[in-house]
């Protein structure tokens, strides 16, 4: 009888240490952005945000943009401050109620894995 079967347990380490290896773009200038759904308005945006509806990851709000035609309000992955570099916003016309949800297209990094984060009163 063998007891090589003991040796198949191996100890999986939970801690994600590898650096991700990114293509190296030669221009890295703004992010871009896609398109994501139409949102009717500023108020179903946030409720949305709040419901871990985009990406299943809270965001916080970053700031509005006021452009020539339209709002930009601008929300961060919760994970920014750890350097995630993801980022939401809802465009919304002038003398319009209702805009368009655009997510950077770059990937969420840096999430920490326990989910035992101290949240932000
Ligand atoms: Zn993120």
């Amino acid at each position: 009888m063998s007891s090589s079967a003991s040796l198949l347990e191996n100890n999986f380490n939970d801690t994600v240490n590898d650096a991700e290896e990114f293509p190296k773009t030669k221009q890295s200038k703004a992010k871009a952005y896609d398109f994501v759904e139409d949102c009717e308005s500023l108020e179903e945006f946030k409720k949305l945000i709040k419901n871990l509806h985009f990406d299943n990851v809270s965001w916080n709000f970053h700031g509005t943009n006021k452009l020539a035609d339209c709002d930009k309000h601008t929300f961060d992955c919760k994970f920014q401050k750890k350097g995630c570099k993801k980022s939401i916003y809802l465009k919304i016309k002038n003398d319009e109620i209702n805009g368009s949800v655009y997510i950077s297209d770059n990937e969420h990094s840096n999430h920490s894995n326990d989910e035992t984060v101290t949240s932000v009163a």
